[in-house]
């Protein structure tokens, strides 16, 4: 595994770091490469990977790590912002079980290292294909929920890594993170309502989006916690969404084998059609078209 830094800072430290602590971990995860990247060059060094690859970057959320997988050679690379290494390298540490005593800011920049390592091993087992929906595809909800729902799978696995060297506290941390998403998502549909009042297509995208952002939030805790750490309110909703119970003993399968429900489908659609949509049946499909 080489490690490429391209930020013109000294990080030669965090290669030590890298091969010490999570050395253990590399053997699984098929890692050919860590970039270390800037804030301002992050978007560049993925597009130069695969100019088909997109990443986290709205208002709400921006991405700091990002895993590319090369399916011919089965091999992964890691882009990792700066900002992670910094905290790494501050307080390096010996074993991935000294994480979880170490405060929030330093078990969070362990957590995305650990969260892309987790991307990792699971592109390798599921030898996973995400393509992108957006922007050029045509609407149809259903294919775009299609891709959504592959896409939570992968965070979900990505979590199994992560969520056995975080502390309790932080993992708790992290639910209170997915109250502020579903606050973002219901804010959002307002202001696309303005913002897109002349595009219907854009609209539905990004409603859509929006969904779907807040799914893969949702899917990750779900991950974090088995679903013990929920209230009634977040069962419901992945019985409701997911078609899964998480207080089901085999939780695991039985969220890989399931679906983004008709339930959500339909939530959906009435949602855009509240913004102007017309729901209409397409070779036995439901599906929306924009006026
Ligand atoms: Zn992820």
């Amino acid at each position: 595994m080489k490690i490429t830094n391209k930020t013109g800072n000294d990080f030669s430290i965090f290669e030590s770091v890298v091969t010490d602590a999570y050395s253990i971990l590399n053997y699984r995860a098929n890692l050919a490469e860590i970039i270390i990247s800037t804030e301002k060059n992050y978007g560049d060094i993925i597009a130069e990977i695969d100019e088909n690859e997109s990443y986290t970057n709205t208002a709400d959320y921006t991405g700091f790590g990002k895993t590319i997988f090369d399916r011919s050679t089965k091999l992964n690379t890691v882009i990792i912002r700066e900002e992670i290494i910094h905290s790494l390298i501050k307080k390096p540490i010996s074993s991935l079980d000294e994480i979880k005593f170490k405060n929030q800011n330093i078990q969070f920049s362990h957590y995305l290292v650990l969260h892309e390592l987790g991307h990792c091993i699971d592109n390798v087992d599921r030898n996973i294909h995400l393509l992108s929906v957006y922007p050029n595809s045509f609407f149809k909800v259903r294919k775009i929920l299609n891709f959504y729902f592959l896409n939570a799978t992968c965070e979900y696995n990505a979590e199994k890594l992560p969520k056995h060297y975080l502390s309790d506290e932080y993992i708790q941390l992290e639910i209170t993170n997915l109250e502020t998403s579903y606050e973002i998502m219901m804010k959002d549909f307002n202001q696309y309502k303005i913002l897109y009042k002349n595009d219907l297509r854009n609209l539905a995208f990004s409603i859509l989006n929006s969904f779907a952002l807040f799914f893969i939030q949702y899917s990750r805790y779900l991950s974090l916690t088995n679903g013990t750490a929920f209230s009634n309110e977040y069962l419901d909703f992945s019985q409701k969404y997911f078609a899964v119970s998480p207080k089901n003993r085999n939780f695991d399968r039985e969220f890989s084998n399931s679906y983004l429900s008709e339930i959500l489908f339909r939530d959906i659609l009435i949602n855009l059609e509240r913004y102007g949509f017309r729901i209409v049946e397409l070779e036995g499909e439901t599906d929306a078209l924009y006026y």
